[in-house]
């Protein structure tokens, strides 16, 4: 099947040529025609299936006719979380090329005032993250009786985050007759009961979940000790020891604590690295995800939820840094990288308390998961391994005859770091080694000690 028999406007197939789209993908092809005869769609489908131009294609075609107005939104749009909004706003940009849209984006960490000057102007298209559509809401700010068309997008997302009672509030808000199109990835019991309630005979259009990890991606556990340290030292070493098709990479890590402790203590090191969790703002999250996006950052370290559904293009590699708690997050981390037939690597760093984690995981992708080789010897001292130890002069003399005098002093040994680590990044990053990363000690371990004479 071809774009231009799906019943799209012109406008919008001239707008998908332009991105370079030959055809339809299975969701785009089965869901589109329904969304333009008015029905309710239940789409089941995860990001990577073309799942947003679903809606925002057939969206456009319809909202070419009729007008804003003042406080009254003519279709919503619901998402999870500010970057997966801010993402459905760029395909708004993308395919409305040449049209007259008012997009707007209702998300936390932005002025409150400028959201609320958008919403006077009307808007055809409002793109809302729940909370603070509510707290617009609430404000009376906004009016949702003339919401024609309302997309609840990545669902099953929405219930893990806890909003699923936000958008009951929020179906119950709009008019009863409007259209639904409803996204998720996965049917737990409690989505169910929300499609139950809130669609009405709804066309179900369900495509393939990549239940088991491509076929491009080369898996392998890195088998490492179980301190945060430890784990630190094996990643850097992994990381300069992966020099073959190496681009960029995802690192993922359980909680958003760790995030900003691993990219602190990465930038420590010299690595090119930016990061992403929910404790940052919003400018800071967009700035870099951006510079990753544009190649101006070689890593991009995430947790879950704040990689969830974003669509990163070519990332030549995934890093586990911690082993997932769920087994499916491990499919979608992994599912980062191998992306359109290309070929991806993920390595996953175990420690002897995942065993039960790695074993769920290799039962749902049907495979064991190869053990990697050794990546070396330890790249680096870090003060909790083992604290630098200062020689005294003589005892330096001493060594270095040992040693044999021109032989440099076997300084911690570097294996090839990527090769996008230029020079001076590993001068600064011999020097971080050897520095001592505080950043993972409490604040109060590190005041002066007074001692009584
Ligand atoms: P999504 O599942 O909506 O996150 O889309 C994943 C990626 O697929 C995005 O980068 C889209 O630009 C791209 N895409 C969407 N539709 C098509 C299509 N018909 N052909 C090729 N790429 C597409």
């Amino acid at each position: 099947m071809s774009f231009s028999q799906l019943g799209l406007s012109d406008k919008v197939l001239a707008a998908v040529k332009a991105a370079g789209y030959e055809n339809p993908t299975p969701i785009q092809s089965e869901a589109i025609p329904h969304v333009l005869a008015r029905r309710d769609v239940l789409g089941i489908a995860q990001t990577g299936t073309g799942k947003t131009a679903a809606f925002t294609l057939p969206m456009i075609t319809m909202l070419e006719t009729g007008r804003a107005r003042a406080r009254m939104p003519r279709t919503l749009i619901l998402e999870p979380t500010r970057e997966l909004a801010a993402q459905v706003q760029e395909n708004f940009e993308k395919y409305g090329v040449g049209q007259k849209l008012n997009v707007a984006l209702l998300i936390g960490g932005v002025s409150f005032d400028d959201q609320d000057a958008k919403l006077t102007r009307g808007v055809d298209v409002l793109i809302a993250t729940p909370g603070r559509l509510l707290d617009h809401f609430e404000r009376g700010r906004l009016l949702l009786t003339g919401v024609e068309l309302l997309v609840i997008d990545e669902a099953d997302r929405m219930l893990d985050m806890g909003f699923i009672p936000d958008i009951e509030r929020i179906c119950k808000l709009v008019p009863f007759t409007r259209q639904t199109l409803f996204f998720t990835a996965t049917m737990p019991a409690e989505i169910r009961r929300v499609t139950e309630q809130f669609l009405s005979s709804p066309v179900k259009v369900e495509v393939a979940k990549p239940a088991t990890a491509a076929a491009t991606i080369t898996q392998q556990l890195v088998k490492c000790g179980r301190e945060p340290h430890e784990k630190r030292e094996m990643l850097r070493r992994v990381i300069r020891n992966t020099t073959e098709n190496f681009k960029n990479a995802i690192i993922f890590c359980n909680r958003k604590r760790e995030v900003a402790l691993l990219h602190r203590s990465l930038v420590k090191h010299g690595f090119n690295a930016v990061a992403l969790h929910g404790d940052m703002d919003q400018p800071a999250r967009m700035a870099a995800l951006d510079k990753f996006r544009k190649g101006e950052a070689d890593l991009l370290i995430a947790s879950d939820v704040a990689a969830r559904g974003l669509d990163i293009p070519d990332v030549s590699h995934v890093f586990n840094f911690d082993v997932p708690f769920h087994a499916d997050d491990y499919v979608h981390r992994i599912g980062r990288t191998g992306r359109a037939g290309k070929s991806g690597t993920a390595y996953t760093i175990v420690t002897s308390a995942d065993q039960k984690a790695v074993a769920a995981i290799e039962k749902l992708i049907g495979q064991q998961i190869p053990v990697a080789p050794s990546f070396g010897k330890p790249d680096s001292v870090e003060p909790e391994e083992a604290p630098v130890r200062t020689e005294r002069p003589r005892e330096r003399q001493r060594g270095e005859r040992r040693r044999g005098s021109h032989s440099p002093a076997p300084t911690a040994a570097s294996p090839a770091p990527v090769a996008r680590i230029d020079q001076a990044r590993r001068r600064q990053q011999t020097a971080a080694d050897l520095e001592p990363d505080h950043s993972h000690l409490p604040a109060f371990l590190l005041r002066p000690v007074r001692v009584k004479a």
